[in-house]
C-alpha cells in the first residue's frame, strides 16, 4: 500500500522521465535564440516550449536568462519604462526641493 510520500515521490519521478526535457547546457545554447524571438515581439514560449519549461524549473537558467534579456535590450536600444519613471520622479522631487 502506498503512502502519501510514496505517491508525492512516484509524481516526481514520473515528472522527471518526462524524455523532453533540456539540460542546463541544452538550455544555454537555445536561449539566444530564445531570447532574440521574445525582443522580437515572438511567442518564443510556443515556440520553444522545452526552453520556457527549464527555465521555470532551473534558477540559475533563470538568471542568465534575464542577464542575456537585459543586455540584448541595451544592445537594441531599449531603455527599461520603469528606469525612465525613476528619472522622472526624481528630477520634479529635486525640482521642488525642500523649500
Ligand atoms: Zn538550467
Amino acid at each position: 500500500m502506498l503512502n502519501p510520500e510514496d505517491l508525492g515521490n512516484l509524481a516526481r519521478a514520473l515528472d522527471m522521465t518526462s524524455d523532453e526535457e533540456l539540460a542546463c547546457d541544452e538550455c544555454f545554447e537555445k536561449l539566444d535564440r530564445f531570447v532574440e524571438m521574445e525582443l522580437d515581439g515572438l511567442d518564443a514560449a510556443s515556440a520553444m516550449p522545452l526552453v520556457q519549461d527549464h527555465l521555470d524549473k532551473c534558477g540559475d537558467c533563470r538568471e542568465e536568462y534575464q542577464a542575456l534579456l537585459d543586455a540584448l535590450r541595451v544592445e537594441k536600444g531599449w531603455t527599461p519604462v520603469s528606469l525612465i519613471w525613476v528619472r522622472m520622479r526624481r528630477f520634479f522631487q529635486g525640482d521642488r526641493g525642500q523649500g
